[in-house]
């Protein structure tokens, strides 16, 4: 009998198990994927974040010595060994993952082989890779099994040339032509992978703007910025269905302007992701689809709780994380709270965006009166030294009371940026604590403090 045990070994359920034994439970964590020699660390290590970052650095080098690197006065003639980036990525894959089986066996967590199925509250099969099947009881239950790409009806993914990131993050060869569908984080961080190594790379995007979960100005800063690089983007196109035309596939579509094809040699479908629900047994799910759980994060069978992209929320690594500790204390009688309002958003390409807590628009619709501060790079010394100076930091304070309430920005170090943005909003901060915060001259981080002056009528700089 386990204190607690978890399916999936992704981000949500290995943080889940790590502090539930950290905590002193006994703990088994089931993974099916690796066969007979589980691999944990999930969609984020195999097929998303680590692959993903590694491939946007590798990309992001060979694009500065293209193009960047005269204009700092070296002279260089780059040749990309693509076998040799890809070979690079899946090291630091295979690195982390043997770094996640040491912290098993150090917190002496039981690793269970094998696709894992809830029976009923307090049972759960496990079915080896060879088909023997074993019997666990556990106290408690957690579900983080994760999630799978959509694939689109009207172009289903063929795996060669109409494919998922699961694909396109191992391509063999740079496609003269990627099509990609969907302006989301997937969409234009692979998209920028390919267009930067040589692909002709055009995303049609749904709805009025890419990455609908950012910030309006900065999602359309982001877009512009990547149409300079060369990537076309069109939104509001709706594909309605496509095939193989020899060597390359034929998508055909409706856009503002009417009907129109594109026709590239792969397609890359990346539309969102979808709850990973095999074995998780009795439980209610969403309207959406996604297992239900209240905001303790149980679901609707007792001694069952849920975490990570299974249940509602942003899907992303961090916040499965902090659902996956937020479990195990509760079971330990702790009582952590995840607020999905403090968990940062951010797309890694170049320029980065990012974004945490609430945009101008959501703000207005919910009828507060905000005092909104922007702040340019252009302004900013170590964006000027680095000539990344694209971009923007903008704080949006409530107006009476000053406190925080979001920050967006597009331009360099945004990833790095919004986390001092998270622990102000965190700690229930104001603009005026993010001005009165010293930070460190010359870096980006300095137009954060200028934006908030700037949302208090005092920018220094511009
Ligand atoms: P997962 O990581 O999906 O793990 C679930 C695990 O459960 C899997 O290992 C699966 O094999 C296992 N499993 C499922 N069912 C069973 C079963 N019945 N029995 C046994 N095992 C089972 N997020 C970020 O925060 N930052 C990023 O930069 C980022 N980049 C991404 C890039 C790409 C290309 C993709 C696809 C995703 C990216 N994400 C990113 C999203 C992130 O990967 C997910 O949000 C995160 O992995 C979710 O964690 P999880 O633990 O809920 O599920
Ligand atoms: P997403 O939700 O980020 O973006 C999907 C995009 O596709 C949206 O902009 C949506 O409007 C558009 N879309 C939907 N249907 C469409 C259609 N038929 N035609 C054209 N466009 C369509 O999803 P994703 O990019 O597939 O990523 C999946 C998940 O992985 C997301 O939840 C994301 O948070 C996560 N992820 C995160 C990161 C990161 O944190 N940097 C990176 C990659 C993936």
């Amino acid at each position: 009998m386990y204190d607690v045990l978890i399916i999936g070994g992704g981000p949500g359920g290995y943080a889940c198990a790590l502090r539930a034994a950290q905590l002193g439970l006994s703990v088994a964590l089931v993974e099916k994927r690796g066969g007979a020699q589980a691999s944990l660390g999930g969609t984020c290590l195999h097929v998303g974040c680590i692959p993903s970052k590694a491939l946007l650095d590798s990309s992001e080098r060979f694009w500065a010595a293209r193009h960047d690197a005269a204009a700092h006065g070296i002279v260089v003639e780059p040749r990309l060994d693509l076998a040799a980036m890809m070979r690079r990525k899946q090291e630091v894959v295979e690195t982390l993952a043997r770094g996640l089986d040491g912290l098993m066996r150090k917190h002496r967590i039981a690793v269970l082989a094998g696709r894992g199925e809830v029976l009923a509250a307090g049972r759960v099969r496990v079915t080896a890779s060879d088909g023997r099947a074993s019997e666990h009881a556990a106290r408690h239950i957690v579900l983080a099994t994760g999630s799978e790409p959509i694939s689109l009806p009207v172009l289903p993914c063929d795996g060669e040339r109409i494919v998922t990131s699961d694909q396109a993050i191992a391509f063999r060869e740079v496609p003269p032509r990627l099509l990609v569908i969907g302006g989301g984080a997937i969409g234009l961080e692979l998209g920028s992978v390919w267009a930067r190594l040589g692909s002709a790379v055009t995303v049609l995007e749904a709805t009025e703007e890419v990455c609908p979960f950012l910030d309006a100005d900065v999602a359309a800063a982001l877009r512009q910025a990547l149409t300079r690089q060369g990537l076309q983007i069109h939104c509001r196109v709706r594909v309605s269905g496509g095939e193989r035309r020899g060597e390359a596939v034929l998508v055909r579509g409706e856009g503002p302007e009417g009907p129109r094809q594109w026709e590239a040699e792969r397609v890359l479908v990346a539309v969102g992701r979808r709850p990973h629900l095999d074995g998780i047994g009795p439980v209610a799910l969403t309207e959406r689809g996604r297992v239900r759980v209240d905001e303790q994060l149980r679901t609707s069978v007792p001694g069952i709780w849920a975490i990570g992209d299974v249940v509602e929320g942003p899907m992303l690594a961090h916040k499965a994380e902090e659902e996956g500790i937020a479990v195990a204390e509760r079971i330990a009688g702790r009582r952590p709270l995840v607020d999905h309002d403090l968990i940062p958003s951010v797309v890694y390409t170049e320029p980065e965006a990012a974004s945490v807590g609430r945009g101008e628009a959501r703000c207005r619709a919910e009828g507060r009166a905000v005092r909104v501060g922007r702040f340019p790079f252009a302004a900013n010394g170590r964006a000027r030294a680095a000539g990344q100076s694209e971009g923007f930091v903008k704080v949006i304070a409530e107006a009476e009371s000053d406190r925080l309430l979001g920050v967006a920005i597009v331009g360099p170090r945004a990833a790095d940026l919004i986390g001092i943005a998270a622990a102000h909003l965190a700690y229930g901060g104001s603009s005026e604590d993010i001005a009165r915060t010293c930070l460190p001259h010359p870096t980006a981080s300095e137009a954060l403090r200028e934006a908030a002056l700037a949302a208090l009528g005092r920018a220094l700089h511009a």
